[in-house]
C-alpha cells in the first residue's frame, strides 16, 4: 500500500541534485585542483582546506557496526533537525499536504512544518500520554504525507505503546517518523528493527542526548535505501562538516563511557523521583525512558523562578496543554542533582 511515489513531491523527483566536485571524482589523487579549495593548508593545527565527505562514509561505517542497519539505510544530518526539514521538503507539497503531530511533543516538528508552509493537524495524546489512534485515523485524509511520533516522548518523557505505533504503520499509506533522540536511556527497544518490516518507517537518532555530542550537530535517519536517497538528493552537499564528522567518529569508538554515563544517569534518576516525591508541592511525577522527568507541582512558575535565583534552570511546561503546572527536569550529575534538592528544600 505505501508507494514512495506518491507522497514523493513532484519537483523533487525531477530534481537533478548538486554535484560538487567529490562527487564527479572520489578516487585517491596526489593533486586536487577540482574544488577551489586553499591547496596551502589551513592557518591551524588540523588541516580542514578540503571539502568533506558530502555521504560521510566513515561514519556510517561505523554507526552501520553499532547499530547493525546497512551504511545505505543510512542519512546523516547537521543535527536530526536537519534530517525534520528535509522530510518536509522531500514530501510535501507548500499550501497543500498535511502532517499530523500529537502534542505535546518536540515543538520542532511543528516550527519546521511552519517555515516549510505545511499544515499540522494536531491529535492531542490520551491523558495517560498514549496514542489516540482513533482521533488520528479521522484527522487523516489524502493530503496527510507525514506523522511524528516522538517515543520517549519529549517532553512527557513515556515511550508510545509498540502496537500503536506498528498500527500506524501497517495502516498509514505516508511516512512515519519514529524520533528516538532519547533511545539510549529507554526500556523500549528501538523500532530501527523494524525497517525491513515497513517501507514507510523513519527513524531518527541524534548523537545530541546519550552520546553528549550536541554542538557537533550530528544526528541520524534510519530508512529505506529509496528514502535515504531522496533526502541525500535535497540535503546540502556538505551538510556534516569535516571536524564534527572526525570527533563524531572518535566518539562512536568510545562507547564504553557512553553507557556508563546512561547507567549513572537512570540511577540518578531513580533517586531523584524519589526524593522529588517527598516535597508536598510535588504532585505527580511521570514515568520516564529518558534522561529527564516530567514533574506535576502546585506552582511551577514559582518554583521555576525560584530554582533561577539559585542558578538552576529547569524547563517550564506549565503552558502547554495536558502539562499543566509542569516542569521537564533534566537529570544531572549526582552534584547537580544534589543542589537541586537541597534548594528545593527551602522552598516556602
Ligand atoms: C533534542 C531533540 C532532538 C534534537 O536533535 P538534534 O540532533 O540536536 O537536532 C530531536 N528530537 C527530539 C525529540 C529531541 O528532544
Amino acid at each position: 500500500m505505501f508507494d514512495i511515489n506518491n507522497i514523493i513531491r513532484n519537483n523533487i523527483k525531477n530534481l537533478v541534485p548538486y554535484s560538487s566536485a567529490r562527487d564527479e571524482f572520489k578516487g585517491e589523487a596526489s593533486v586536487f585542483l577540482d574544488a577551489n579549495e586553499n591547496s596551502f593548508g589551513s592557518p591551524l593545527d588540523t588541516a580542514y582546506n578540503r571539502y568533506p565527505d558530502p555521504l560521510q562514509y566513515k561514519v556510517k561505517k561505523r554507526l552501520s557496526e553499532i547499530k547493525g542497519v546497512p551504511p545505505r539505510n543510512i542519512f546523516l544530518g547537521n543535527g536530526s533537525d536537519e534530517a525534520i526539514d528535509i522530510l518536509f521538503r522531500s514530501f510535501c507539497n507548500p499550501g497543500v499536504d498535511n502532517v499530523i503531530l500529537v502534542p505535546p511533543t518536540y515543538g520542532m516538528y511543528e516550527v519546521s512544518a511552519n517555515i516549510n508552509d505545511i499544515e499540522t493537524r494536531k491529535v492531542l495524546l490520551t491523558e495517560d500520554y498514549q496514542l489516540n489512534l482513533e482521533a488520528i485515523a479521522a484527522a487523516i485524509d489524502e493530503h496527510t504525507k507525514l506523522i511524528f511520533i516522538c517515543s520517549p516522548n519529549n517532553p512527557t518523557g513515556n515511550s508510545m505503546h509498540r502496537e500503536d505505533v506498528e498500527t500506524l504503520l501497517a495502516n498509514f499509506s505516508g511516512l512515519v517518523i519514529v524520533d528516538e533522540a532519547y533511545i539510549n536511556y529507554s526500556r523500549q527497544k528501538s523500532f530501527i528493527q523494524e525497517l525491513t518490516e515497513y517501507a514507510n518507517l523513519v527513524v531518527l537518532q541524534t548523537l545530541s542526548k546519550a552520546w553528549g555530542l550536541a554542538a557537533l550537530r550530528v544526528g541520524m535517519a534510519f530508512a529505506s535505501e529509496e528514502i535515504i536517497e531522496v533526502m541525500n538528493k535535497v540535503k546540502p552537499p556538505y551538510n556534516v562538516n569535516e571536524a564534527s564528522q572526525q570527533l563524531a567518529l572518535q566518539a562512536l569508538n568510545n562507547v564504553d563511557t557512553v553507557n556508563n554515563w546512561i547507567r549513572e544517569t537512570l540511577s540518578e534518576r531513580d533517586k531523584l523521583v524519589l526524593q522529588l516525591k517527598e516535597f508536598d508541592f510535588v504532585v505527580d511525577i511521570y514515568p520516564s525512558d529518558a534522561n529527564f522527568i516530567l514533574v506535576k507541582t502546585t506552582g511551577a512558575r514559582d518554583i521555576y523562578n525560584f530554582l533561577v535565583q539559585h542558578g538552576i534552570i529547569v524547563r517550564d511546561r506549565s503552558k502547554v496543554e495536558l502539562c499543566e503546572g509542569s516542569l521537564r527536569i533534566t537529570i544531572g550529575t549526582p552534584p547537580e542533582n544534589e543542589q537541586l534538592i537541597n534548594h528545593l528544600r527551602n522552598y516556602k
